[in-house]
């Protein structure tokens, strides 16, 4: 493990907004509140940026609701010239949009290069989505009329996202909303608001009109959101982020009625057989593991791998682990960048020290780095005790507990005994095991020999308590979209004195 000394180098962020986006005008907190954004790698402060309260909250509502109507009667072709023009500036920007997410959210810069261009790709796979917004045509069953739907903007939208994608996760939302013609308040995370700010910069150049995309950061989630969502105005909220708050927010949205998508925490099962390749199985979990160093929801929390290979995966994935450079994403060659918060990383040691003072062995890793910065290095963890709340915990941090089985039913049995449901992986070379445990599994996506699932082009989403709806792929449009059903008579029987 080698470990990299931090560089700072800041200059690009004066490019970045650091006002509220609302009615097309960049402006300050009425109240005139302003909040810090941090740099994880070092600590050090980047940027102040405004601090919306419930009366900036008020009038980014109102600017959405008065831009709602003429932005639903744009033609899908204005709609999606604005998100492929966004696209080509991001990838304009690339260089400096990744280095800014990198300052604010500490992933390594080729990790962000890799999150850039996923947000752009939204943006391109949404503008395309934008002109085939299509609906259906039936004739009743008992030939008595027509069926005819379309499918509408379902009206201003709350968008909410989490710090660990500050780009992509914000595109994900807004480019379905912008290709339906819905007006948004958008919400980041107050922990990385630079790379929305700036994806709101880019939306706004693009040709995006006043009004359409309103921006909140704030620190003050819950004083601004809850009003919004109880307004009445509010017709549909998407949000990335926690179980905790998600059900809070589902609670909030019950009071009007609020339609809901909700991508919320997961515990993914990453389970190797003893058929497997053991490279493939290496490499799937060294992805599924130490992308955005585990900080995602899609991250392999618990690692389920046969007896009879165990010894020989857990060699290779601590060679593996050990050989990840550490250290401020900035500098290139860094691997493994620093955790969000102090309370990221005193939760991420909790959960290694407890099982490892219930019994658990350390094979590399487990303790904090120390000194400026949130790091704690890769870690792989076997032996661990039943019961150990690192197997029930969203682990959110680099750390990898092996715990091994013997048999498929009582494996499948394990992975599925939570209420979380997102991804579950599954590496073997058997075609019948592959199709029985993929069906098996209670997730809303499987990675079958490999540690990525996410793809634009694809339904990302979970079922049980990681949440309600899908992003991307065809269906994540539908989400912002309501299906108005139209009955059409039979036709009158053409008079028997016509011509
Ligand atoms: P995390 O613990 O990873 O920060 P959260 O679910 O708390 O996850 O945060 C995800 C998003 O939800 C962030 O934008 C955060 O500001 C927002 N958020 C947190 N609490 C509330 C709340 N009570 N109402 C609305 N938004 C909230």
């Amino acid at each position: 493990m080698t470990i990299l000394d931090t560089r700072n180098d800041d200059t690009l962020l004066v490019t970045v907004p650091n006002k509220l986006l609302i009615a097309g005008e960049w402006r300050d907190s009425v109240a005139g509140g302003t909040f810090d954004v941090h740099n994880p790698a070092t600590g050090s402060v980047l940027r102040t940026i405004a601090n919306a309260d419930a009366d900036d909250g008020r009038a980014a509502l109102d600017a959405a609701a008065a831009a709602q109507h003429g932005w639903a009667r744009t033609t899908p072709h204005e709609r999606s010239a604005i998100l492929h023009r966004a696209y080509d500036r991001i990838i304009t920007e690339k260089e400096a949009l990744a280095y800014v997410m990198t300052l604010e959210m500490g992933k390594p810069l080729a990790d962000a290069r890799g999150e850039v261009q996923y947000a752009a790709d939204f943006f391109k796979w949404f503008a395309e989505e934008a002109v085939r917004i299509h609906g259906t045509h039936a004739l009743a069953p008992d030939g008595r009329g027509q069926i005819l739907t379309v499918r509408e903007p379902v009206g201003p939208c709350l968008l909410i996202t989490p710090w660990n994608f500050p780009l992509a996760m914000g595109a994900r939302k807004m480019g379905p909303a912008i290709a339906a013609g819905c007006t948004i308040v958008f919400k980041p995370a107050p922990q990385t608001p630079l790379s929305s700010l700036s994806l709101a910069r880019i939306l706004q150049k693009a040709g995006l009109p006043a009004g359409v995309l309103n921006l909140l950061t704030t620190t003050r989630a819950g004083e601004v959101v809850e009003p919004m969502l109880r307004s009445g105005i509010i017709r549909k909220m998407s949000f990335t982020g926690s179980t905790q708050t998600g059900r809070i927010l589902l609670e909030q949205s019950a009071s009007a009625i609020v339609r809901t998508s909700m991508e919320l925490g997961g515990n993914a099962p990453f389970i190797v057989f003893e058929d497997a390749d053991l490279d493939v199985a290496v490499n799937a979990a060294v992805a599924a593991k130490m992308r955005n160093m585990g900080e995602a929801c899609t991250a392999a929390n618990r690692l389920y791998v046969h007896e009879s290979i165990a010894e020989d995966f857990t060699a290779q994935l601590t060679a593996r682990f050990e050989a990840l450079t550490i250290g401020d994403g900035t500098a290139e060659g860094v691997d493994v960048g620093p955790l969000i918060d102090a309370p990221s990383l005193a939760k991420v040691q909790g959960l290694v020290d407890r099982a490892v003072n219930a019994g658990a062995r350390i094979r590399t890793g487990g303790a904090p780095l120390g000194g400026a910065g949130y790091f704690y290095p890769p870690t792989v963890l076997t032996d661990i005790p039943d019961g150990s709340d690192i197997l029930s915990t969203e682990i959110f941090g680099p750390v990898a507990p092996i715990v091994t089985f013997t048999d498929e039913d009582a494996v499948v049995a394990e992975a599925n005994a939570t209420e979380w449901g997102l991804v579950g992986y599954v590496i073997t070379q058997d075609i019948d095991r592959a199709n029985r445990v993929t069906a098996a599994l209670e997730v809303g996506m499987v990675g079958l020999n490999t540690g990525v699932v996410s793809n634009v082009a694809a339904p990302f989403g979970g079922v049980k308590q990681s949440g309600l709806g899908r992003e991307g792929g065809h269906l994540g449009i539908d989400e912002f979209l309501n299906h108005k059903y139209i009955a059409i008579p039979a036709p009158k029987p053409a008079s028997s004195s016509g011509a």
